[in-house]
């Protein structure tokens, strides 16, 4: 095995996978550097992606996508949400845009697998795991990448995507601003007795909004962000205390909980990476930015920065430029920085907003509420917004880039 590559990417999450896959279709000689030995399995891993059209594109030509049974595929059409604290409400509906959906339900494990198998397939991508780096020396003609396993990799540019505590982020000494959010999240997976109907559900309640998404099964994937004391009740719950917990918290808009599946809890916090690229390097997905869960973005916002970082590395081989250069990062970091935080405000705002209970806030959401809902200009742009239709995407992300 040469230890030489066009590029070192460490973490095989969603994102990190995805880019070896787009990187190594278009000639790059990439090592995927894992430090899982096994992929997740759904038993193990409850989240559930709410894929945004743009996403969809991106991993079409990942050649992920075609792997993934349409079966474990769920659409969800429509978009409502309302705040417990008043009768504000707001729909969105996928019809208002001429969309067939606004994304697609698909569980990570699935995602994951159907990455893992395209990789198998490429002989571009040398996989690495488990193994996690110790050490990053930048040198003038690349960076050499430290194995806690031994040995040393050599590219002119390593990526870290290697989540939310990212040890490449660490090891090149980028500083990140993190905020905790004092929620916790809990998932778990949901038999209930009236049918999702392909409808994606989010109720705002004081500790936090708790949100039931629609799965191909017919399952619904459970999202309960809430204080820290709480979330650890819920976990310690019987299991029909707990399905009566949701049912309460979630007004039985879908009827009994008929069966819960196992709980697993995420700890919720905002993280933005100083910077995302010094020369030689680049961080994408969670390990230059977290979101809070509420509206799903987090995983749809790393494959775009995937998307990014691939579009501007082809583009500068293809000019003849050296792709690990500063120069050459910057353009990634200028297009997705900026979108990633801009996203991230409005996530941050609305949990404010929502966690609120003073009564003229209160208020003032349920009539903002209301008058979004009646304002059907501002819901179409707000959806094409939201499911990948518009802003500045990659190129293989745009509508129309379907291969
Ligand atoms: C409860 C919850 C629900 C969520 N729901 C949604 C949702 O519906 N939609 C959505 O878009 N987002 C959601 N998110 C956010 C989503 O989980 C992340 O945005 C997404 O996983 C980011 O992908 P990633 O590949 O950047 O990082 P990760 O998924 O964290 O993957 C990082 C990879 O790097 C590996 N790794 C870590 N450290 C090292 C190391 N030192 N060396 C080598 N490898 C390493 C890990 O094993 C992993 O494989 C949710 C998050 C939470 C907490």
């Amino acid at each position: 095995m040469s230890d030489h590559y066009d590029v070192v990417i460490v973490g095989a999450g969603t994102v990190g996978a995805t880019l070896a896959c787009l990187l190594a279709g278009d000639g790059f000689r990439i090592a995927l550097v894992e430090a899982r030995a096994q992929a997740p399995d759904e038993a193990r891993d409850p989240r559930v992606w709410a894929l945004t059209l743009a996403s969809e594109r991106i991993l079409r030509r990942a050649g992920a996508w075609r792997r993934i049974e349409p079966a474990a595929i769920g659409a969800f059409r429509e978009l409502e949400v309302w705040d417990a604290g008043g009768g504000g409400r707001i729909r969105f509906d996928a019809a208002d845009i001429g969309a067939a959906a606004l994304g697609s339900m698909v569980a990570n494990a699935r995602v994951q697998a159907a990455l893992s198998a395209e990789l198998d397939e490429r002989p571009a991508v040398t996989r690495i795991r488990p193994a996690r780096p110790v050490g990053l020396h930048f040198r003038a003609d690349g960076v050499e990448v430290a194995l806690d396993a031994g040995g040393v990799l050599r590219a002119p540019l390593v990526v870290g995507a290697d989540g939310a505590d990212s040890a490449v982020r660490r090891l090149a000494g980028i500083a990140a601003d993190v905020r905790g959010y004092g929620q916790t999240a809990v998932a778990a997976d949901l038999r209930t007795e009236i049918g999702h109907g392909e409808v994606a559900r989010q109720r705002f309640l004081p500790d936090g909004p708790l949100a039931l998404l629609p799965r191909a099964d017919g399952r619904c994937a459970l999202v309960w962000s809430t204080s820290p004391a709480h979330a650890e009740a819920l976990l310690g719950m019987e299991e029909a205390d707990f399905r009566a917990a949701v049912e309460e918290a979630s007004e039985a808009v879908l009827g009994r909980v008929l069966e819960a599946g196992p709980r697993a809890a995420f700890a919720l916090r905002l993280l933005r990476a100083r910077a995302y690229v010094r020369a030689g390097l680049a961080l994408a997905g969670d390990a230059a930015h977290t979101v809070h869960p509420l509206a799903g973005q987090g995983v749809n916002l790393g494959l775009l920065d995937a998307a990014a970082l691939a579009e501007v590395l082809v583009q500068a081989r293809a000019a003849g430029r050296a792709f690990g250069a500063l120069h050459v990062l910057r353009r990634y970091e200028r297009w997705r920085k900026g979108d990633n935080l801009a996203t991230a405000q409005v996530l941050d705002a609305f949990k404010h907003l929502f966690g609120s209970p003073l009564v003229p806030v209160r208020r003032l959401r349920n009539l903002g509420l209301d008058l979004t809902d009646a304002a059907v200009p501002l819901k179409r742009l707000i959806m094409r917004r939201a499911s990948g239709l518009s802003g500045d995407l990659p190129a293989i992300a745009r509508p129309g880039a379907d291969v």
